[in-house]
């Protein structure tokens, strides 16, 4: 029987991304997607900062780049087109060290971690691999999967295994966990063009239309490529609204019939969902397999790719040092905190959508200059899990800093803890880490001092893990967490 260090099932962007960042430690991966390739046509079209930063750290950003646009944000019109709620993304460098927003193709994105995969002996991909059985024991995952063109079943072995299978993941039910609906259950319809030619009248950003006649979304996307999105009245049957003639009646407002090709109509139930169990033994779920939610901010994805952030650097820490409960149960507790807040605003940006005009999307709105409100992106902490709670600055993101004309901070950490240190601190243990002393970068010692810290331990997925005042707070800290990455 063929044994792996990781298995990861479904190749898409959450399994993709996992599988780069564990294939960076050199671990051999089998990933097994039941599709014959990946899945061609578009679904996501957003995301953000910390995003881009995790694409860095793969090193996919320098080809994928080209594909991106920088997205200029969102407004939200009323049914008189009046704005009602802006929410800009203002086109400046953010702490992550990117464009706050971007817009894509999730196809290109899909290509360019496939890509990556490929330039690794140890990573192994099988297209047409149903996997049937999953079952956890002491030292491994013994899993059964089944070959859709010759029918033949194959019986593998892994140390530990990662399901990132979907909305109908065949691990969830194997882990024999539930999804806890979170309320929103709603049927939109999802519209693909290709403009024949460009078409300056319309927008340049997203617009949310929240009129309660026909709540509807529009999305700039990359090149050529527009979206719209509409609510589907509850009177109204599915093949009636993906008829040619209701959606091109739809679109009449925007477009005409002979000025763009229809690439994609389809309908989804936009849901809000969350696994009660992310993990048993040394099974894993992450990305949609693990929670959704409707696609109002863009987030979706980007969660699952937070879940393979988070998770890839404590399975090689389990699989380089030694298996470690306290680590792995702290996936889902950091986790699904940092989800939930996004799944919860989401779902209040549906229901604004939906018109319901009095509902606070977030905290974070304030009037702007010309008297119109306007919202901030969300940023939520990391739940409990790693380090301490009562340190203030744990599970925050730390900052991407320049560290030279060339090269920002991600660049030369790329997969492994860092101890930062401000200037004048000494401490005895800091050589068994990757070192960053701040005495030389202004920028850094200027965010040491805001943070009221001498020092600082980041994790590989740039959270900060605990800061500390002293050698002897530096040496406990250090001590405390001998799980993380040298
Ligand atoms: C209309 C729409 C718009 C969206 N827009 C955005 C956006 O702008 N930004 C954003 O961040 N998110 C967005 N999302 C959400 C985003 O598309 C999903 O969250 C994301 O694609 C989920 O990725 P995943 O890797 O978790 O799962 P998937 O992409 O669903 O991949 C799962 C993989 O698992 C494989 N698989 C399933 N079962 C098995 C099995 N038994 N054996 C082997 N393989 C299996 C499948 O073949 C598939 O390749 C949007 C979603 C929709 C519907």
């Amino acid at each position: 029987m063929k044994e792996f260090d990781i298995t990861i099932v479904g190749l898409g962007p959450a399994g993709g991304t996992l599988a780069n960042l564990l294939a960076m430690h050199g671990f051999s991966i089998l990933i097994l997607d039941k599709e014959k390739s990946f899945y061609p046509l578009p679904r996501a079209v957003h995301f953000d900062d910390e995003i881009m930063r995790v694409f860095q750290t793969i090193g996919i950003t320098k080809d994928f780049l080209k594909y991106t646009i920088i997205n200029k944000g969102t407004k939200f019109v009323n049914s008189k087109q009046k704005v009602i709620l802006d929410w800009p993304r203002p086109k400046k460098i953010t702490d992550n060290g990117w464009y706050p927003s971007y817009r894509f193709h999730q196809p290109d994105l899909e290509k360019q971690l496939r890509k990556k995969l490929k330039s690794y002996k140890k990573v192994f991909i099988e297209q047409n691999a149903n996997v049937v059985k999953i079952i956890n024991s002491k030292n491994n995952v013994n899993i059964k999967y089944l070959n859709s063109i010759n029918n033949k079943i194959f019986y593998i072995k892994s140390k530990y295994l990662v399901g990132c299978d979907g909305a109908n993941s065949i691990t969830r039910t194997q882990i024999k966990t539930k999804m806890d609906n979170l309320g929103f259950t709603q049927k939109w319809a999802v519209v693909d063009l290709i403009l024949k030619k460009n078409k300056k009248n319309l927008p340049d950003r997203t617009i949310q239309y929240s009129n309660p006649k026909q709540p509807a979304t529009y999305c700039r996307n990359v090149g050529r490529r527009r979206r719209w999105e509409f609510a589907i009245k509850k009177n109204l049957n599915d093949k009636k609204v993906l008829s040619e003639n209701y959606i091109w009646n739809f679109l009449k407002p925007w477009i005409k019939k002979s000025e763009a090709i229809l690439e994609r109509k389809t309908i989804y139930t936009f849901k809000s969902a969350i696994a009660r169990k992310w993990r048993k033994g040394r099974i894993f779920i992450a990305g949609d397999a693990a929670h959704l939610m409707p696609p109002f901010m863009g987030q979706g994805m980007c969660a699952g790719i937070r879940d393979a952030s988070n998770l890839a650097w404590k399975i090689a820490s389990c699989l380089r040092i030694k298996h470690n409960e306290a680590i792995l149960n702290s996936y889902q507790s950091e986790r699904s905190l940092n989800v939930k807040e996004y799944i919860e605003t989401t779902m209040r940006m549906g229901e604004f959508v939906n018109a319901v005009e009095s509902i606070q999307i977030t905290k974070n709105i304030s009037s702007n200059d010309q008297g119109v409100k306007s919202m901030q992106s969300i940023k939520p902490k990391l739940g409990k899990g790693l380090g301490q709670l009562k340190d203030k600055n744990r599970g925050k993101i730390f900052p991407q800093f320049k560290l030279n004309k060339y090269k920002n901070f991600d660049d030369y950490f790329s997969k492994k803890a860092v101890l930062i240190l401000s200037s004048g601190i000494k401490t005895k243990v800091s050589k068994n880490y990757s070192l960053l002393e701040a005495k030389s970068l202004k920028n850094l010692s200027i965010y040491l001092k805001n943070i009221n810290s001498k020092a600082i331990l980041v994790r590989p997925d740039r959270f900060i893990l605990g800061s500390a005042n002293s050698g002897k707070q530096i040496s406990s800290l250090i001590k405390k967490n001998s799980f993380i990455l040298r």
